[in-house]
């Protein structure tokens, strides 16, 4: 009985024990360590890999920490690189960080509808519960909501902020409060950061020991196809993912070239202020579509449109060449089309296709 009520106590988030958020396999396991790695300096002869001795550098093996990477990354965005785990993608981090928390049949995670979904594929993978909590009319997360659908077994909450696929931030001080009062890991994905006014969440690292951002090079650094995604959290957490992860799943081609762009970070604030500006022109012709109902506000590089009628809006689109993605079965999300914003070109395209479909419809 005693015991019962201990375990159901919950628990305070000052004296949150990272390592009990861990799955017990996953404490036991010691970090993949190569003999490089226990090289001190020095060593110039490596024949510890089996690696083709010839080459211009790709024949041997990337760095497993990507300290190089991470220097450049930490300088960047302000944060310590003990903070910093880099993935194939923020996709390979949330993975990591679902497969060291959630024990398959037991344990949950909860994710905002709408929202990414790529969390709950995650967890399903992973056998983990997936509990859906709706945000309210304006998109935006209710503390109380949250709070039900934390149990004993909640091991991770996700917030998406700019919110995928509905393009609007969420009340920072929603999460900041449900951070306080939950005892397991507060993700939030900021992937589309750098199309925002928000403040990145990664200056609340210190006072909210179970906070982890996750940032990535797919969007406003245009480099989706060469996979690199970074999440922020305390160095315990860091210690966990660098046992969970594969030793090399940062490839070199792919640190050279976010080296190359972080040196030159102009390039990329460019390109956002451009794709902003798109948007906005994008934003204002929708507004005045017969075909639209409404245009929510965004502050990402997309915009969720919400259509009087979507199927036939998708079909016409894909006939002459323009794919968008429909979310319409998302709950909430009824009629809606998220639209990327493209080059001004594509753009052009896509609001002439929009516009050609107003003899359609009555100017109501
Ligand atoms: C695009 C996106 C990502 C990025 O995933 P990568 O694996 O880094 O390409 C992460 N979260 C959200 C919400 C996204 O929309």
């Amino acid at each position: 009985m005693r015991l019962e009520q201990e375990i159901k106590k919950p628990h305070n988030y000052a004296m949150l024990n990272i390592n009990q958020l861990i799955r017990p396999n996953i404490r036991k396991l010691k970090p993949y360590q190569s003999a490089r790695s226990l090289m001190q300096g020095g060593a110039y002869i490596f024949l510890d890999a089996n690696e083709n001795p010839f080459g211009d550098g790709l024949n041997r093996y990337p760095d497993p920490y990507q300290k190089e990477l991470k220097a450049a990354i930490g300088a960047f965005k302000g944060v310590a690189q003990e903070r910093m785990v880099l993935g194939n993608g923020s996709d390979e981090i949330i993975d990591m960080l679902i497969r060291s928390t959630v024990e398959p049949g037991r344990d949950n995670v909860i994710v905002h509808e709408p929202g990414f979904s790529m969390y709950e594929v995650m967890a399903n993978l992973q056998g983990g519960e997936v509990r859906k909590v709706r945000l309210n009319e304006a998109f935006q997360p209710e503390l109380p909501a949250f709070l039900n659908k934390v149990d004993e077994h909640t091991k991770l909450a996700f917030f998406c902020t700019p919110n995928n696929p509905t393009g609007n931030r969420l009340d920072a001080e929603v999460i900041k409060a449900f951070a306080q009062q939950f005892n397991g890991l507060v993700v939030v994905d900021e992937a589309y950061i750098e199309f925002s006014m928000q403040e990145s969440f990664t200056k609340h690292l210190d006072a909210l020991p179970n906070l982890v951002v996750l940032q990535t090079f797919s969007k406003a650094w245009g480099m989706a196809g060469a996979r690199l995604g970074a999440g922020f959290m305390q160095p315990e957490m860091v210690e966990v993912l660098n046992k969970v992860k594969p030793p090399y799943n940062v490839n070199k081609l792919t640190m050279a070239e976010a080296l190359k762009r972080l040196e030159e970070p102009e390039q990329m604030q460019r390109d956002v202020e451009e794709i902003i500006e798109e948007r906005k022109g994008i934003e204002e012709s929708l507004k005045r579509a017969f075909a639209v109902r409404h245009v929510f506000p965004s502050d990402a590089n997309f915009l969720l449109v919400q259509f009087k009628d979507a199927p036939p809006i998708m079909d016409y689109m894909e006939v002459i060449g323009i794919i968008l993605r429909d979310r319409s079965n998302i709950p909430g999300c009824e009629n809606c089309i998220r639209i990327t914003i493209g080059s001004f070109e594509e753009n052009f395209k896509l609001i002439k296709a929009v516009n050609k479909l107003d003899m359609y419809y009555e100017s109501d």
